[in-house]
C-alpha cells in the first residue's frame, strides 16, 4: 500500500521537549507599524507551551509574500481591539 504524503516531522519543542503537532495557524507580522496576518500557515505547534515552528521552506515563502505585500490581494480586513497598558509600575 502506497503511503499518502508523509507529514513533515517538526520534531520536539525546543522549549519544553513536547512533540510538535502540525497545525494551521494565523501568523501575524508587524510591517512598518501595520499588523498583517497570514492565515492558515502550516506550522508545528507545541501542545504544551504553544511554541510555534515554521519550516524553512514555509518561512521563505512567507518572506516572499511579505516582500511584495504592497501588491498582495487582500482577502479581507479584520478589526482587532487594542488595549493600552495604563497601570503604573513601581
Ligand atoms: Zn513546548
Amino acid at each position: 500500500m502506497k503511503a499518502s504524503r508523509v507529514k513533515y516531522d517538526y520534531g520536539d519543542c525546543h522549549v519544553c521537549g513536547e512533540r510538535l503537532q502540525e497545525k494551521r495557524i494565523d501568523q501575524e507580522f508587524w510591517i512598518k507599524g501595520k499588523l498583517l496576518v497570514i492565515e492558515k500557515v502550516p506550522a508545528g505547534v507545541c501542545p504544551q507551551c504553544g511554541e510555534r515552528v515554521v519550516k524553512a521552506e514555509i518561512g521563505g515563502y512567507l518572506a516572499s509574500l511579505l516582500g511584495k505585500s504592497n501588491g498582495l490581494r487582500k482577502v479581507r480586513h479584520m478589526t482587532v481591539p487594542v488595549l493600552r497598558f495604563a497601570k503604573q509600575i513601581a
